[in-house]
């Protein structure tokens, strides 16, 4: 049964985009920096993320336990190693220091950011590509750069690209029909835009009171359904049926919910819906709509009404919340006690995410 995670992330080199920009643009680069005990992510005297310095994330963490030690935060052969212990054969790699791509309000650097990430992803991963899926970024302060650097990485073969999982302020929401021509050339040229949880928005730390932690990191799955729900309703992916869309990061259980209260509010509320679509929203999203989870069964219980092809496994290596070491387990825990069937269980591992990102096992190759 091939393992496929539909969800995790490499380590950029440190000085990619103080080296990689031009260099009117590199005094705004995206670097990160070790301040006062935070690990801080900054672009120019901006401080765009912090997090206190003592999340075990590499083997060079003193004191951490050798559970917590990833091989491959950066490196490849490390990671190969990391993934076979975990029994994890392939992966879909997102960005950490590009994530926060959308937060650059210059079109000019966002877009070479996105160019810079993207010619480094190229080459690191492309002599890998029976482990890995390249995932690119797409800038999307003007739609003319998303387009071109959608084609430009796909001519390179990369199957997937990001746009950000909540849209930045100023720019059109994602049910405005601006985005057509974007979701439109995705479809056509088998691009899969990937929303990754947390990107495009100023702050992910909304709430500092009581169950700061808890309501931060559960509520990331609110901008995916916002993103889908626009998408949905407003016509973008009724208008564009070839277009995939995949949300990372979110959870998946809320997709059932979803999909079947925006029917009973499309027909309920029929005399006010506009626009009209050509199939009901669960339909779409049945066809359209794909989501990573690590460990919320429910979107295993409720795949009649997603579709069980909706759901992907994903593991958010190297992340300290993610499953690793402990892939296996996890994967066993998933099924305990759920009917379903072998065929099933291997899409919800991999299939699904291989078809999706035109993956080839290297025994398929
Ligand atoms: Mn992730």
């Amino acid at each position: 049964m091939l393992v496929f995670s539909a969800d995790s992330h490499i380590v950029e080199p440190p000085d990619l985009f103080v080296n990689g920009l031009p260099s009117s643009l590199r005094p705004r680069a995206i670097q990160m920096a070790v301040r006062d005990g935070y690990i801080m992510t900054v672009t120019g005297d901006r401080v765009i993320h912090k997090l206190r310095a003592n999340k075990p994330l590499s083997a060079k963490t003193e004191g951490a336990p050798a559970s917590a030690v990833r091989l491959g935060t950066r490196d490849l052969a490390g990671r190969l190693e990391d993934m076979a212990k975990d029994g994890v054969d392939a992966e879909v790699v997102f960005p950490s220091l590009a994530l926060w791509t959308y937060v650059l309000e210059d079109p000019e650097l966002e877009l070479a950011t996105a160019q810079v990430y993207n010619d480094w992803n190229d080459d690191f991963f492309s002599p890998h590509l029976d482990h890995f899926v390249r995932c690119g970024v797409l800038p999307v302060r003007r739609f003319e750069d998303t387009l071109a650097e959608m084609k430009r990485i796909a001519a390179r073969g990369f199957t997937a690209a990001m746009l950000p999982s909540a849209v930045p302020k100023g720019l059109p929401a994602y049910n405005d029909a601006a985005w057509d021509p974007v979701f439109a050339l995705a479809g056509e040229l088998g691009v899969v835009p990937v929303l990754h949880t947390g990107t495009g928005l100023e702050d992910v730390v909304v709430e500092r009171g009581p169950g700061a932690a808890v309501i931060n990191y559960t509520r990331q799955m609110i901008d995916a359904q916002n993103s889908i729900m626009a998408l949905v309703a407003g016509g973008v992916l009724d208008r564009n049926p070839k277009t995939q869309v995949a949300v990372i990061e979110s959870g998946a259980s809320w997709l059932a919910g979803l999909a079947e209260r925006m029917d009973e509010v499309y027909r309920a509320h029929a005399v006010y819906v506009s626009p009209k679509l050509g199939l009901r929203p669960s339909e779409i999203i049945r066809r359209q709509v794909k989501c990573s989870f690590q460990s919320d069964r429910a979107c295993i219980l409720s795949r009649g009404v997603t579709g069980t092809e909706a759901i992907m496994w994903g593991a958010d290596y190297p992340h300290a919340e993610g499953t690793f070491p402990h892939s296996r387990e996890v994967i066993r825990g998933l099924f305990e006690g759920v009917e379903i069937s072998e065929r099933e269980k291997a899409d919800i591992l991999g299939g699904n995410a291989a078809r999706l990102f035109r993956f080839q096992a290297p025994a398929a190759r």
